[in-house]
C-alpha cells in the first residue's frame, strides 16, 4: 500500500508540473524565465575558454546559469546574461542581446560572486592538517602538548626562508582559487626579512588572484616589522589598480603595536589585528576602545570573549569582524561571537584561518557559520526563550562569504557582488551535479549541498582562471613537488619528526 501511495505522490507533481508548463507556454512565456532551472543539454560539447578574457577591450557573456547577484539592486534570476568586457561586469540581464559576443554557456549552472576570505595564514600550507587535533595553547593535558603556539608558530614558522614562503603562498593561494575564493587577506608572520616579505607578496601577483597581503610581524634580526611597511607599500602597492593591496598588521598582544598602528595609518592602509579575550587581550581591546583608537579602517579577527565596551566601540567606530567559525571551535577560541555580532548589528565576513587544523574551502565555512548560529537559536526556542534572534538563511551566510568579506578588506567598490562596473570575480557552480540536482533553491543548494568539486569555473577581473573543472596555465605536479620539498625542510629545521599517524 505505501509503495502505491509513494509511487502516485510523482504522478500528480508530474501533472501539475506538464500543466504549468503549458499554461506558461501558452502565455508566451519561456519556461526559465518563470523560475524552472534549464539543465545542460545531455552530452553538451566542452569547448574550450574564450581566449584572451581579461584584456582591455575583450568582451564575452555568460549565458543561460542562474544568477545570484549578491545586489539586491541587480537582484537575481533563473537564468539571464552576464556581459563582461575586460576586466569589468557591464550587465547582468536576462534578457540580454549581444550578437558576435563569445559566450560561456552556463546552462545548468550557477553563476555568483567569487568567495573572499579574510583571514588565512597561507605560509602554513606544507603543514596541512598536522594539527588536525591541535589546541591553540597548552593546557597541561596530553592533547594540548603539540599545540599551535608552540608547534607553528614557535618551532616552524621561525624556520621559513624566502623561496618556504614562495611556495607555500602560492600553493595555497591557487588551492583556494581552485575552490572558488577569489580573494583572500593573507596573514604569514615569517617577515623575517625584507626578501620573506617580497616572497609573499611575489608569490600573492604571481598567482593572479585579488589578495590583500596583510604585513604582520616576523622574527630575529632581520626583520623589518613594521618600518619596512613603508618601502613596500612604495615599491608594490603604489597603485589601487591591481589585484593585489595591502594590509597592515597590528597585534594587540605583541610590544610595540602602537607603532604599527601608527604607520598604518599613516601610509593610509587598513590595519587588522586577531583579537581573542580568552588569551587575555581583552584588557588591552577595551583600552584602545575607550581611548577612542578604533576606527573603520579596523579589522578583527575572531573576537571571542570581548567585553560590552569592546563590542561597542566595534559597532560605533564602523570596524570589521572577521569570523573562523570552524577554528574557534576546535581550537578553543571561544564560542564563535555571532550572537553577538549580529546583536550589535555587525555583520561578519568569514575567515579559515589555518589550514593546519582546518581546510580553507568555504563551504566548510558557510555550513559551520550557519549550523552553528542556528544551533544556538534552535537550542533558545527549545527552552522557550522569549525575543529570540532570527535564524541565519543560506543567503545570510553567502553574503559574508562575498559581500561582506570584500566590505571588510576594503574592496567592495571593486567586488563582492555581480554589479554592473565592478570587476568580474564570478564562479560558474555546477548544479547539474550528482550532488546538487535537481536544483531547487538558489542559495540552499550553494550553503548546504555544494563543494568544491562543483566549482566549475572561476573567473578573477573578467580572466577566466578554472575552466570547467582545471585550473589553467598552471603546472600543479611542479608546484607540488617543490612545497614538498619545502615541507621536509621545514620539519627537519624546525626539528619535528614526521608522524603520518601522530595520536
Ligand atoms: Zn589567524
Amino acid at each position: 500500500m505505501r509503495e502505491h501511495s509513494d509511487a502516485g505522490r510523482p504522478s500528480a507533481q508530474g501533472t501539475s508540473r506538464r500543466a504549468f508548463l503549458k499554461t506558461t507556454a501558452a502565455a508566451g512565456i519561456a519556461v526559465a524565465g518563470s523560475g524552472w532551472f534549464e539543465p545542460p543539454a545531455a552530452g553538451a560539447q566542452v569547448t574550450a575558454a574564450p581566449s584572451g578574457t581579461g584584456e582591455p577591450g575583450r568582451r564575452y557573456v555568460i549565458r543561460g546559469g542562474a544568477v545570484l547577484s549578491m545586489d539586491p539592486r541587480v537582484g537575481d534570476f533563473a537564468q539571464a546574461a552576464v556581459l563582461i568586457e575586460g576586466k569589468k561586469i557591464v550587465a547582468v540581464d536576462p534578457k540580454l542581446d549581444a550578437p558576435g559576443v563569445a559566450v560561456i554557456d552556463a546552462r545548468g549552472k550557477i553563476v555568483m560572486p567569487g568567495f573572499v576570505d579574510t583571514h588565512h595564514h597561507q605560509f602554513e600550507t606544507a603543514l596541512r592538517a598536522f594539527l588536525a587535533d591541535g589546541l591553540l595553547t597548552n593546557d597541561g593535558k596530553p592533547a594540548g602538548a603539540v599545540n599551535y603556539f608552540d608547534y607553528i608558530l614557535g618551532k616552524f614558522a621561525r624556520v621559513y626562508r624566502p623561496r618556504d614562503v614562495y611556495i607555500n603562498e602560492l600553493f595555497g593561494s591557487l588551492s583556494q582559487l581552485d575552490a572558488g575564493v577569489t580573494t583572500v587577506h593573507d596573514i604569514s608572520q615569517i617577515h623575517h626579512s625584507p626578501e620573506h616579505s617580497d616572497a609573499a607578496i611575489t608569490a600573492l601577483m604571481a598567482a593572479g588572484r585579488r589578495a590583500a597581503f596583510g604585513y604582520f610581524e616576523g622574527h630575529g634580526d632581520k626583520t623589518a616589522y613594521p618600518g619596512d611597511a613603508a618601502r613596500i607599500r612604495k615599491q608594490y602597492f603604489a597603485s589601487d589598480d591591481q589585484l593585489v593591496t595591502m594590509i597592515m598588521g597590528g597585534e594587540i598582544y605583541l610590544p610595540g603595536y602602537e607603532k604599527a598602528w601608527e604607520i598604518g595609518r599613516q601610509l593610509n592602509l587598513p590595519i587588522a589585528a586577531h583579537v581573542v579575550g580568552p588569551l587575555g587581550m581583552t584588557e588591552t581591546f577595551d583600552k584602545l576602545a575607550t581611548a577612542g583608537k578604533l576606527g573603520p579602517d579596523n579589522l578583527f579577527i575572531h573576537m571571542t570573549g570581548i567585553s560590552e565596551t569592546g563590542w561597542k566601540a566595534t559597532k560605533d567606530a564602523g570596524a570589521g569582524v572577521s569570523i573562523a567559525f570552524p577554528i574557534e571551535m576546535t581550537m578553543r577560541h571561544g564560542m564563535p561571537p555571532i550572537l553577538k555580532s549580529l546583536e550589535m548589528g555587525i555583520e561578519p565576513s568569514l575567515s579559515v584561518d589555518v589550514e593546519c587544523t582546518m581546510t580553507a574551502d568555504f563551504f566548510t565555512q558557510m555550513r559551520s557559520a550557519l549550523t552553528l548560529q542556528r544551533a544556538l537559536v534552535n537550542q533558545m526556542a527549545i527552552e522557550g526563550r522569549k525575543d529570540l534572534p532570527d535564524l541565519l538563511t543560506s543567503r545570510d551566510v553567502i553574503r559574508f562569504a562575498t559581500l561582506q568579506g570584500a566590505k571588510d578588506l576594503k574592496l567592495d567598490r571593486k567586488v563582492g557582488s555581480l554589479t554592473p562596473g565592478k570587476e568580474a570575480d564570478i564562479l560558474l557552480l555546477d548544479a547539474s551535479a550528482i550532488n546538487v540536482a535537481p536544483l531547487n533553491h538558489v542559495p540552499g543548494a550553494v550553503v548546504t549541498l555544494m563543494e568544491r568539486s562543483n566549482v566549475d569555473t572561476v573567473i578573477v577581473g573578467g580572466k577566466v582562471r578554472k575552466w570547467r573543472g582545471r585550473l589553467l596555465n598552471v603546472d600543479l605536479p611542479k608546484l607540488r613537488v617543490e612545497l614538498e620539498a619545502s615541507r621536509d625542510y621545514l620539519f627537519k629545521a624546525a626539528g619535528v619528526k614526521p608522524d603520518l599517524f601522530r595520536r
